[in-house]
């Protein structure tokens, strides 16, 4: 393996950059940054602003971070800040992107920055009420139900009052589900030999609302099971990131004719415009107790290669998130 030693920069903001220097406290974990690791292709949803790692730089990811120099008025020493970082303890960052100052209220820590009330929270949010409109009373079913996602639309949903159902890849995951978020009911797909079996015992009447994190063989699962004028919310696919033959494929699309369902990819960062929204929302909820959150921490930045990696082998409880310097 080639080794890259390199000097360390000076610890300061240089004059007339306009940068500013953060030390990072927290990394996030997230799916789309395997997509990171392939090359470009027309397929995948990463924007071509953020295409590729480059080999011997930092991986790139949201992070939050705390200002300890700075030459941009917008940003001073002592501020925290949500947004893209390096994988590493301190960076120079030169253009701010998805970033975001964090008004410090102590009753949220920083790190839920990171999930609740940051990307995954804000996929959430959008995927679910712009895309699905829940009505009380609906039928909703979550895929990847624990993760950093789906955490939080099934609470969204129950609070909208819909019963709301959730998969997941172990028995605690399941149990956490029903337990301490309030789920109505919560299955291990990985003990299921017959997804659509399964999806008709959790759902004798149908599904209304598909949110999808996993795609594969729980979507054409789903689609067998949704009612008419249903709503798929396409958010991610991580059962396929490591799929190499495309499989069976999906064979149960003709669903979505004969049931009228929508069904719809999106991009968390195509509604950007409603995150002040989505930050009252869900602070709101949060701290008035109606949403609970779980984080999944490993301490040390020597512990985010393999943090990353477990996000494909269902190793996370909750939100991933890597603190960067323990305490
Ligand atoms: P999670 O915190 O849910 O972590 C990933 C989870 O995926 C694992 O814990 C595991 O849970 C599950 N998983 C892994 N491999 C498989 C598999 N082969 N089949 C089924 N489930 C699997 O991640 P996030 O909440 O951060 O992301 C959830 C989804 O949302 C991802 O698909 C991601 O790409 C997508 N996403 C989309 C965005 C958008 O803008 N469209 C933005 C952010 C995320 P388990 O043990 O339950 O299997």
């Amino acid at each position: 393996m080639a080794v890259t030693v390199s000097t360390l920069p000076e610890l300061k903001a240089p004059k007339g950059s306009g940068g500013f220097l953060v030390k990072n406290l927290y990394l996030s974990c997230d799916p789309y940054m395997r997509g990171r690791m392939r090359p470009p292709s027309p397929a995948s949803y990463i924007p071509s602003t953020f295409f590729g790692f480059q080999l011997c730089q930092p991986i790139e990811g949201f992070g939050v971070s705390e200002v300890v120099d700075s030459d941009n008025p917008e940003f001073q020493a002592g501020d925290f800040i949500a947004g893209m970082t390096g994988w590493e303890e301190y960076t120079l960052i030169q253009k701010p992107q998805q970033l975001r100052k964090i008004s410090r209220n102590h009753a949220v820590p920083l790190s839920y920055h990171l999930g609740l009330l940051g990307m995954p929270g804000f996929t959430a949010y959008c995927g679910l009420y712009e895309l699905c409109s829940p009505k009380a009373g609906e039928f909703v079913f979550v895929s990847a139900a624990s993760g950093a996602v789906g955490q939080i639309v099934g609470q969204l949903a129950k609070l909208e009052g819909c019963r709301v159902v959730g998969s997941a890849g172990s028995a605690t995951k399941v149990e956490m589900l029903t337990s301490k978020m309030g789920f109505d009911a919560a299955f291990n797909y990985k003990e299921e030999a017959d997804l659509d079996a399964a999806l008709k015992r959790y759902f004798p009447q149908g599904i209304d609302i598909y949110f999808d994190n996993v795609g594969g063989e729980m979507l054409d699962a789903a689609l067998l099971n949704m009612r008419v004028k249903g709503r798929i919310a396409v958010c991610g696919m991580v059962s396929q990131h490591a799929v190499t033959d495309s499989g069976p494929g999906i064979r149960n699309i003709s669903n979505v004719i004969v049931k009228r369902i929508k069904m719809q990819g999106f991009l968390q960062s195509d509604f950007l415009h409603l995150y002040p929204r989505f930050l009252d929302h869900v602070t709101a909820h949060f701290l008035a107790g109606d949403i609970v959150y779980v984080e999944d921490v490993d301490d040390g930045l020597e512990s985010a290669p393999a943090a990353l990696a477990g996000l494909f082998t269902g190793e996370n409880i909750g939100k991933k998130v890597v603190r960067v310097v323990p305490p």
